[in-house]
């Protein structure tokens, strides 16, 4: 296993912020994962990452990062209309998504161009253009940090919800995910088209049928016409969840702000767009020294070249406390800040 101290995380993070690690420990199979459990690093502070894509950090890290690198796709059970698929943690979310379309397995295809690992995929039950890793998430299984035993999670086992797991909440930093099973259509795929400008640029190229694979080339198009490309600028994608609110309040905001986006939630309550609100408060384009809200979505805050993850999390705060005052609602973040 590979193993280093005093190590830049600038390529672990897509923020690209150069935070430090005390020791950097990249973890390809069960033997290192098992090796790291015999040696403690568990009991000690640790954090541990995939993609780097959902993470902020606002200082050097003092204890010990794990990367999961173990790598591996594969075809579990099949039957007419279906196919069971296991993920490596290790494995890059958007390959994995490519592999099942090239075997014409349907199911994620709106979730393409996602940054980040399989493994971290069910954490924050990552959604995309009307779909979501719980849709099509049959079971994984995970690491247990304390006993250093693996435990099976089921589907209800999750507790997935709008950009939230059990990972994210009851065992919060308990387990680690090692592989995550789908279920993915064979044939007779489910689509979903009616999502943002998915149709419109279906009908843009004259496709009136499409096949997954080409609802994926369009999600393609409009993720690399819109969001910044993290090798180019760095960002963790949007920075805050959309709010939920009661549908009292939402009846309130909508008197107030006739031209506010709503859709409906769960349990009758209401979402607002983030984006959109941040965007009223003025911040959509401006830039603060080496950090900004992006100019096509507010929502996604940047370094521009040299900023420190203090640097964004201030401006995080700010735009939090605008949110607040013009709206009354409180953003929480979606990335995890360190
Ligand atoms: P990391 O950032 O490495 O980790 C995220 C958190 O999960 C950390 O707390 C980490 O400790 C924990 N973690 C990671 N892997 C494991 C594991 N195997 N076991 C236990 N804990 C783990 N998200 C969406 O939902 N939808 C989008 O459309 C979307 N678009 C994005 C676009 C851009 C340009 C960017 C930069 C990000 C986007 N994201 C999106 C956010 C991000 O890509 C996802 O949340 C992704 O799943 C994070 O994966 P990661 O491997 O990079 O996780
Ligand atoms: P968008 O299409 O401009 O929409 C803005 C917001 O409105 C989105 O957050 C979305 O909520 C909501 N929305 C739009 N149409 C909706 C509908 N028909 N039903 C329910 N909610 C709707 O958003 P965007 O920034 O270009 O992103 C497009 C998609 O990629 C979204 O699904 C977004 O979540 C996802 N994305 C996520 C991240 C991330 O880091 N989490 C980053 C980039 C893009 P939802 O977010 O709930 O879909």
């Amino acid at each position: 296993m590979q193993h280093f101290t005093n190590h830049s995380l600038s390529t672990y993070n897509t923020f690209g912020l150069p935070a430090k690690a005390q020791n950097l420990w990249l973890v390809a199979n069960e033997d290192d994962l098992l090796a790291l459990h015999a040696k403690g690093i568990f009991a000690q502070k640790h954090l541990i990452l995939g993609g780097g894509s959902n993470i902020l950090l606002t200082r050097d890290f003092d204890g010990h990062v794990v990367v999961l690198q173990n790598s591996g796709k594969r075809i579990i059970g099949q039957d007419e209309n279906e196919v069971e698929v296991q993920f490596a943690a290790g494995e890059r979310w958007h390959t994995c998504v490519m592999w099942a379309l090239q075997h014409n397995f349907g199911g994620i295809e709106n979730l393409a161009l996602i940054p980040g690992t399989a493994g971290a995929a069910p954490m924050q039950n990552i959604g995309a253009y009307g779909v979501e890793v719980k849709d099509s998430f049959k079971q994984l299984r995970a690491f247990h940090k304390a006993s250093g035993e693996f435990r099976t999670f089921s589907h209800s086992q999750c507790a997935f919800g709008y950009r939230e797991s059990v990972f994210k909440n009851e065992l919060k930093d308990a387990y680690i995910i090692w592989e995550v099973n789908f279920a993915l259509s064979t044939q007779n795929h489910k689509l979903h088209l009616a999502y943002g400008a998915i149709n419109t640029v279906l009908q843009q190229k004259g496709i009136t049928a499409p096949n997954i694979q080409q609802v994926a080339e369009a999600v393609i198009e409009i993720r690399q016409s819109k969001l910044p490309d993290p090798a180019k600028i760095g960002n963790s994608g949007s920075f805050f969840k959309n709010p939920v609110v009661d549908a009292d309040f939402a009846e309130k905001l909508k008197r107030e702000h006739t031209d506010m986006p709503m859709y409906a939630a769960e349990d009758g309550k209401v979402k607002l767009a983030a984006g959109w609100l941040i965007e009223q408060c003025g911040w959509k384009g401006k830039v603060v020294g080496a950090t900004g809200a992006h100019k096509q979505q507010a929502l996604v805050l940047v370094n521009y070249g040299g900023a420190t993850g203090s640097e964004i999390w201030q401006l995080a705060i700010n735009i939090q406390q605008s949110v607040k005052e013009k709206f009354g609602v409180q953003l929480q973040p979606e990335v995890n800040v360190y």
